[in-house]
């Protein structure tokens, strides 16, 4: 910290974020003097603080808790576990200060001054900054917005009910509801949903559309939506939520829809309906900035924005709204800021849900193939067929790969099943490298294992596969 009122950066970065944190350290790497402006005391954003990290902390000891119940069919039977709150906030909580400390040695290692408050745009060279005692303003050559992004909320419920919680709310484990509704059963909603049901919460999804995690393809939802159908108390799709009143001891929700009742009341709920960018927040008219009308401001393949010296990463430049997509685009600014003739030309974006059983994907989407009539070829190899899924039993899981028919480069990939997450990554670097069916089908993978799944659907689409009897006519 420094007690200059005026600072000058040849590299600002406004936001501590995955992105943000990212362009920074990529910046001062790369040899600019760098200013990273962050309003809360510690750097690592929403993901770090209140988002990824957290989230999967809890989600491990919610897949502890879930394998611990499922292995009596193995013959292994454990008690009930006795949970102790205090000390599953303390793991979460450490884990959170472990990485966020790391930062903090990351920047101080290559001197980038880093300021705590909030900076707004006063010109398109000068920022002004509240929350700080000693920096009012800083002076940048060239800025890097890294603000992010917030829940969305909808309209009439009242966020500052204690009963009425966002993801953040949620994250904080005050304590754990008897009946919790989750408006939303997008990946938030179903992340947390794990992690309440496996402390004892009594889980009710409710979700707008037609099936679990929008987005994603059906046949890769199912696994997922057929388990979790088991485990909670129902799961109202094609519905909607109208009313959200708060009573003394409850609150009472009014739906309208498919196999929703007209009311009922819930212990808390958690609105996961999406995040809206900070777009709005940062005062960009004053320094010349387009920002759309939902808070995005829109970037070139360099992360320029339409005013020269100035640069956008992460969420606030559209979806998908993912850490991952904003590390990269951070990297891209900083290197276009030190003159290095770069460009983010990444294939795809991975997703994730860190659901149980995790889903992942990749490229394009079966459903988006179909609705652009794309010419593709779909091969799926069902994990009831692998040896492995078949000895943690879990044979749900399935891979299902997409091959362009002309090139039969791969186009898309899904996977549903346990370390999905971790097995998607092969998939997107066969797309990143224009590989085909025979490469991945011809590339050895190891076996027993679950990654064995993704040569398999490889195999499929070449007509080479033996463990399951599907040759190619
Ligand atoms: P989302 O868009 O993934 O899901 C929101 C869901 O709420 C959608 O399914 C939508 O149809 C539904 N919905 C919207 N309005 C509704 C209403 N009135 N009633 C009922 N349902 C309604 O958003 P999210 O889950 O809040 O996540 C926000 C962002 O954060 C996303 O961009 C997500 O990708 C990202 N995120 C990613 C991860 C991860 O990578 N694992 C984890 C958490 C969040």
């Amino acid at each position: 910290m420094t007690r200059q009122s005026e600072l000058h950066a040849e590299v600002l970065v406004i936001g501590g974020g995955p992105g943000g944190y990212t362009a920074a350290f990529r910046a001062a790497d790369l040899g600019k003097q760098v200013v990273l402006v962050e309003r809360f005391p510690v750097l690592g954003g929403v993901c770090l603080n209140v988002g990824c990290i957290p989230s999967k902390a809890l989600l491990h000891s919610a897949q502890v808790i879930h394998e611990s119940q499922e292995i009596a069919k193995a013959g292994i039977v454990f008690q009930p576990p006795k949970l102790e709150f205090d000390n599953i906030r303390d793991h979460k909580n450490k884990t959170v200060r472990t990485l966020t400390g790391g930062l903090e040695k990351l920047a101080k290692v290559r001197n980038v001054t880093v300021v705590t408050g909030e900076a707004t745009f006063a010109s398109d060279k000068t920022v002004a900054i509240s929350g700080s005692d000693e920096v009012k303003t800083i002076r940048f050559d060239n800025a890097i917005i890294a603000a992010g992004s917030r829940p969305s909320s909808l309209p009439g419920i009242d966020m500052g009910n204690p009963r009425i919680m966002d993801s953040t709310d949620a994250l904080k484990l005050e304590d754990i509801p008897k009946k919790l509704l989750i408006i939303g059963g997008g990946i938030i909603g179903l992340e947390m949903a794990t992690v309440y049901h496996a402390f004892g919460s009594e889980i009710t999804i409710v979700e707008y559309m037609d099936q679990l995690i929008p987005g994603c393809d059906a046949d890769l939802v199912r696994p997922l939506h057929l388990m979790l159908k088991r485990q909670y108390k129902n799961i109202y799709l094609n519905t909607k939520v109208t009313e959200v009143k708060s009573l003394a001891k409850s609150v009472k929700v009014s739906f309208e829809g498919e196999n929703a009742p007209d009311t009922e009341s819930f212990d808390k709920v958690l609105v996961a309906v999406g995040r809206r960018p900070n777009g709005d927040r940062i005062d960009a008219g004053k320094a010349g900035l387009a920002v759309d009308e939902r808070g995005f401001i829109t970037v070139n393949d360099k992360q320029q924005t339409n005013v020269n010296n100035i640069y956008a990463i992460g969420d606030i430049t559209g979806n998908p709204m993912l850490a991952h997509k904003a590390t990269h685009e951070g990297k891209v600014a900083a290197e276009v800021i030190a003159g290095m003739p770069v460009a983010f030309e990444a294939k795809t974006i991975p997703s994730v849900a860190y659901t149980d059983p995790e889903i992942a994907w990749m490229g394009v989407t079966e459903t988006e193939a179909k609705s652009q009539d794309m010419e593709y070829d779909a091969a799926t190899f069902p994990w009831a067929a692998s040896g492995r899924a078949i000895g943690i039993n879990r044979k749900e899981g399935l891979t299902k790969l997409l091959f362009d028919k002309q090139s039969g480069r791969i186009i898309g990939a899904g996977i549903v099943g346990p370390n999905a997450g971790e097995l998607i990554a092969e998939t997107v670097l066969a797309l990143e490298m224009g590989a085909d069916a025979e490469d991945i089908g011809l590339s050895i993978h190891p076996h027993p294992t679950l990654s064995e799944s993704v040569a398999f659907a490889a195999e499929m689409a070449t007509g080479t596969i033996t463990d399951l009897y599907h040759p190619k006519k």
